[in-house]
């Protein structure tokens, strides 16, 4: 029988540092339904949504539902999964946007300039003579974002 003073296992402490951390995870919240977001796409394993401080317009973060702070935490079917919903949307951005460059990064930690630990992908449409620029200056107007998802998904629905 298990005693109350029994130590955790390795696997058992890293469940519930997870646990602990995706209760506050902004990201987390938008898995959940308690946090409001401008939707993309979503399945089982991953969800997709707008930017609310876009690089450029059309913004898109692509996430998994189930919390991992960073590539090294993440499940290597999530990341793959992640990786799958980028290329779903990549597709429909460049139906609804015909941008000329689309960049896909990832940040890994503080010194990479991650401010949301909660493994995410982006997808950044480029125009020629943009400044690139890692993060946006400033909150998208909400309807635009609105605007963009709406086109967004009616275009997912004819990505194969
Ligand atoms: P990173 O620096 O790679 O962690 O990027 C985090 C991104 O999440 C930034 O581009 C933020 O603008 C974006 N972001 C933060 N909070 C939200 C939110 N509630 N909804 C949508 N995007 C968000
Ligand atoms: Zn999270």
């Amino acid at each position: 029988m298990a005693r109350a003073c029994d130590p955790m296992s390795r696997e058992g402490v890293r469940a519930v540092a997870a646990r602990d951390a995706s209760i506050q995870c902004i990201f987390c919240r938008i898995v959940r339904g308690e946090a409001p977001s401008h939707p993309v796409y979503e399945d089982e394993h991953t969800l997709a949504f707008m930017d609310i401080a876009p690089v450029s317009d059309g913004h898109v973060l692509v996430i998994p539902r189930a919390h991992g702070a960073t590539i090294f935490e993440v499940g290597a079917e999530d990341a793959a999964a992640v990786a799958r919903g980028a290329k779903r949307v990549a597709h429909a951005l460049r139906e609804v946007l015909s941008p000329p460059g689309l960049m896909v990064g990832q940040l890994n930690g503080e010194a990479a300039g991650q401010t949301v630990f909660h493994y995410h992908v982006h997808l950044i449409p480029r125009r020629e003579g943009d400044a690139l620029r890692i993060h946006g200056r400033g909150p998208a107007r909400p309807e635009r974002l609105a605007e963009l998802a709406a086109s967004l998904r009616a275009a997912l629905a004819k990505v194969p």
